[in-house]
């Protein structure tokens, strides 16, 4: 067999790969990327937050994007029957990007890539990681290419950026239940025919059809629109009679008061994915040799598009730790690393279980609306969860909690 040997070995080239290759290219690291399938490929997680554009430029991939043309994102919107709640990036709280993009992941993942590569990395599509082992921190990698080829290598450390692959936790059974209840989405792309002009056509919105049930509609700059349904994982089994998916969003998609004219009978571009249970854990985030970022490590649910954030704030800090220790730096992965992220999941987990008890939605809908208390929302939802001075990061396990109750009582 083969034998290689690489300073750092990354598993995946989705955004948290990418973040951290493009990094250690730029330090002058010896890294290698395998990843198992060829781009473009299909991949939900569209809707992006201004928090990643830090990432992007901090790891010099941004210049590229800027050249591709995606869609801009704003903001978000929500919507419940009549009620319209409209969040405005530029209005948010605190320091940080008032923009970022909606994009086709195929795409978006491809232009990542090609710039990688343009910049030199060591990027080997169609190869899959099938075995791991450590020894004293050290580890030896086997890969298999697509014509089944086997080959070793030995790397001082791995960062895993294997989104729902989840390499490491698999094979170093780290996995533990998310504290989320079960639910899932399916969704596809259609031709948006019948996209109005102006602001409404392009506007990323989120449609309330049950309390935790709702649609997304995510329109993209070639013209298409991602259209998507969340809801409990019971719910989305019982939306049709079999277990056609197009049945089922098409069901979902007329059960949307909003949107059911827009995109009612239109073909679907692709035979809609269904992510069943997506919410993923695991008890522990690094370990000697190793560190798992991204959707390899925690996720959460999309309802506030928290996924390529926590991707890329994640992979350009594992680059940053693993960079460090390989110069013989003193790293502690406890204090630096996971601390760092656990305290971003926790204050989105709050936001993601609030929404479904419809606390959060309580708030958001509430009229007149506190321009003060939406600021402070919206920069949560521009993903800048680690600024303690905003009061909706540094006390979200209660104040979202409080501030509904109040309202609810004042309205009796
Ligand atoms: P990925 O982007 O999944 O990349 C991982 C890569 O690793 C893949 O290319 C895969 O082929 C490769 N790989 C896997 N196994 C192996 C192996 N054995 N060897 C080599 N390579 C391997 N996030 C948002 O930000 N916005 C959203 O609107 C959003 N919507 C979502 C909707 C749903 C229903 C779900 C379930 C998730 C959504 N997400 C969203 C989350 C988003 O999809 C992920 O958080 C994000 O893609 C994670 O990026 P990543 O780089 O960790 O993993």
């Amino acid at each position: 067999k083969i034998v290689e040997n690489t300073d750092i070995l990354i598993i995946g080239a989705g955004p948290s790969g990418s973040v951290a290759a493009a990094y250690l290219q730029k330090m002058g690291s010896t890294a290698i990327v395998v990843e198992k399938t060829k781009f473009p490929r299909i991949v939900v997680g569209e809707s992006l937050l201004p928090r990643s554009m830090d990432h992007f430029e901090e790891a010099g991939l941004l210049d590229n994007l800027m050249q591709k043309g995606f869609e801009k994102k704003l903001g978000a919107r929500f919507i419940r029957g009549n009620e319209i709640c409209i969040f405005d990036f530029s209005k948010k709280f605190g320091k940080g990007w008032d923009w970022t993009w909606q994009v086709p992941r195929a795409d978006f993942d491809l232009a990542l890539t090609e710039d990688l590569q343009a910049k030199g990395v060591d990027l080997r599509f169609e190869t899959e990681v099938i075995d791991v082992v450590f020894t004293n921190g050290k580890s030896v990698t086997t890969i298999q290419d697509k014509n089944g080829n086997q080959s070793q290598i030995q790397a001082k450390f791995i960062i895993d950026c294997s989104g729902y692959g989840r390499v490491l936790p698999r094979l170093l059974a780290l996995d533990t239940p998310s504290q989320l209840s079960p639910h899932s989405a399916i969704f596809t792309h259609i031709h948006d025919v019948n996209r109005p002009a102006g602001q409404e056509g392009i506007q990323i919105s989120f449609d309330i059809i049950e309390r935790e049930v709702w649609l997304w509609v995510i329109p993209f700059s070639n013209g298409n629109t991602s259209v998507g349904i969340v809801a409990p994982t019971t719910y989305i089994e019982q939306l049709s009679t079999n277990d056609s998916l197009q049945e089922k969003l098409t069901n979902a998609i007329n059960a949307s008061d909003f949107y059911k004219k827009r995109f009612g009978g239109l073909p679907f571009i692709f035979e809609p994915k269904h992510l069943k249970n997506y919410s993923k854990a695991v008890h522990k985030m690094y370990g000697d040799g190793f560190v798992l970022t991204g959707n390899s490590a925690e996720f959460l649910d999309p309802v506030f598009s928290s996924g390529v954030c926590f991707a890329t704030e994640s992979g350009l800090l594992a680059a940053k730790l693993a960079y460090k220790q390989l110069q013989g730096e003193n790293v502690n992965w406890e204090q630096d690393y996971a601390a760092h992220m656990e305290k971003g999941i926790k204050v989105f987990t709050t936001y993601v279980k609030e929404w479904y008890t419809g606390n959060l939605q309580t708030l958001f809908f509430h009229q007149p609306e506190d321009p003060d208390v939406k600021a402070k929302i919206c920069a949560v939802l521009a993903g800048y969860v680690w600024n303690d001075d905003n009061p909706f990061v540094k006390k979200h396990d209660n104040l979202i909690k409080n501030m509904a109750h109040f309202i609810n009582m004042s309205k009796e």
